[in-house]
């Protein structure tokens, strides 16, 4: 058994012998076989083996391999953006008639994602306020409630979930807990080990690190029963796979096995082979990298608090922040490089501290090797309403920083340098 830091680098791929010592790119949507015998086979799911792809590609699965490694997961699967990785998520076992719950602090794509495709799709999403009790929450359920959802922490509320409640009310309802955990990395949370049936990510993120590929990944705890009677798309014969049924021929590994060859399949929002290669690079170096964001991110975070311009610094690192007390049960080896700033003076202040950065990029991307910042509410959040900004936990004067792996001396000489200029 590997320790984490080994296993960023050497889980899912083994050179053989005068093998690539990197694992190679397998650029190729298809793979040859010598009998039509072996191909009907891998099509009826009897074997095991690559033919398209869509379905599954070698570095892709080395990857996935890895990932599922690091979240102590049965097994993974990547896909070509977080969004996806979300919407597959859910689709796997809700449809048309089904509801789920959701914390109301979410990442904006995710939020209309939930409060208007999947709407639309028949699927109804009640926003919780995470802070609840375990009786409040389980008021939000009904009879066709089918998971509860929440990110491990917040984008860009930068708020900690409290993992075992939420696991709590899902064992209450006999419900999977799908987790969001994009922004504490399998680094600092698994959340698996707090009771998280489904674990997804943006590997846009910090999984890659780099900002050179959009990806996303689910992965799958292996630990859920489904066959309770509340997921016949799982327990029940799959008529396209001529009568499968998905529990009882994959066991453990039902849920993820029947996303990829039967959402995968059918919606198709599969990597690239070279991005699946990019996303294995960056995971290598995870450990590392995750450190210095954190230690960057603490510097700065103290740096803010003591700003005039400042009215409020979130960053559970923060021995002032409200969720103090969460981060250190869940995360308490370290937390994301994401600090969300409340500027006093609302929108204006915020626009101009922004447009006086110089080292620091403005950038609609979060949680990579530079120090980048965002306003949310004219950004990412633009389309949702005061009401939903305000459920989100984003005001106007909301600026997300996302502190990179600079030395830490030139970011606060760059933020310095824009609070000077507010003074002017
Ligand atoms: C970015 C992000 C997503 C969406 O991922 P994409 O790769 O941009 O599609 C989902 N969840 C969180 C927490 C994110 O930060």
């Amino acid at each position: 058994m590997m320790e984490f830091e080994t296993k960023c680098l050497h889980a899912g791929y083994q050179p053989e012998n005068g093998g690539a010592r990197v694992l190679p790119i397998t650029q190729s949507t298809t793979y040859a076989y010598d009998s039509t015998e072996e191909i009907g086979k891998l099509f009826d799911l009897e074997a095991n083996g690559y033919f398209y792809t869509r379905l599954a590609n070698p570095t892709t699965s080395a990857v996935e391999e890895k990932i599922a490694a690091l979240e102590n997961g049965v097994g993974a699967l990547c896909t070509s953006s977080g969004q996806a990785a979300t919407f597959y998520a859910v689709l796997n076992i809700l449809e048309s008639g089904d509801h789920l719950i959701s914390s109301s602090y979410i990442y904006g794509g995710t939020y209309n994602l939930f409060a208007h495709t999947l709407k639309k799709m028949g699927i109804e999403v009640t926003f919780v306020d995470q802070d609840a009790s375990v009786e409040e929450l389980l008021q939000a359920a009904k009879p066709n409630t089918k998971a509860i959802f929440g990110e491990t922490i917040a984008n860009p509320a930068v708020k900690v979930l409290d993992l075992e409640k939420f696991s709590t009310v899902a064992k209450e309802l006999a419900i999977p807990f799908i987790i969001d955990n994009t922004f504490a990395t399998p680094y600092f949370c698994r959340p698996i080990e707090f009771g998280a049936d489904i674990v997804i990510h943006s590997t846009t993120k910090y999984l890659d690190g780099h900002a050179v590929q959009t990806g996303g990944v689910i992965v799958d705890a292996g630990t859920f029963d489904w066959t309770n009677g509340k997921f016949p798309q799982l327990s029940e014969p799959d008529e396209t796979y001529h009568g499968i049924v998905y529990t009882e021929k994959f066991g453990a590994a039902a849920y993820i096995t029947k996303a990829r060859v039967q959402l995968m399949r059918d919606l198709g929002a599969t990597p690239s082979p070279q991005n699946s290669f990019l996303l294995n690079l960056g995971i290598e170096t995870l450990s590392v990298r995750m450190d210095r964001h954190y230690q960057n991110a603490v510097t700065v975070a103290e740096f803010l608090e003591k700003q005039a311009a400042i009215e409020k610094v979130y960053y559970p690192g923060l021995k002032s922040d409200a969720d103090y007390s969460l981060a250190q049960k869940y995360v308490p080896n370290g937390l994301c490089g994401v600090i969300s700033v409340e500027f006093a003076d609302g929108k204006e202040t915020a626009a101009k501290w922004l447009d006086a950065l110089g080292l620091v990029s403005l950038e609609v991307h979060v949680a990579d090797i530079r120090t980048c910042a965002l306003h949310p509410a004219t950004s990412t959040h633009r389309q949702l309403t005061d009401e939903e900004l305000r459920q989100a936990g984003i005001s106007p004067g909301l600026v997300r920083l996302s502190c990179g792996i600079e030395n830490v001396a030139d970011i606060l000489a760059d933020l310095q340098q824009a609070f000077d200029k507010l003074e002017g």
